[in-house]
């Protein structure tokens, strides 16, 4: 297996790599890759960069989160104001 060859499959199988799909052999194959080749470090640093797709999600969960909060209290609020209304 030639290098160029190994990039290839490097890549090819990074994705299940990183979910932890890969048996324990090609994890360990991979790893050592990842830790000789300058070249696939550098292509899955890029594809990394390239999607800040995670990052927007979770801003949007994040405000999501803080709306429900939000919401929450005010409901809060109005049943202690009402139930102090109803009381007086
Ligand atoms: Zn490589």
């Amino acid at each position: 297996m030639n290098k160029k060859d190994a990039c290839a499959i490097f890549q090819d199988l990074y994705d299940l790599y990183i979910e932890e799909e890969v048996e324990d052999e090609t994890k360990q194959w991979m790893m050592e890759h990842k830790a000789v080749c300058a070249d696939c470090r550098q292509k899955i640093g890029k594809e990394n960069e390239g999607s800040p797709v995670l990052q927007e999600d979770s801003e949007k969960i994040w405000g999501i989160r803080v709306m429900t909060m939000l919401l929450y209290s005010l409901f809060l609020l109005l049943a202690i104001w009402m139930s102090i209304w109803y009381l007086w």
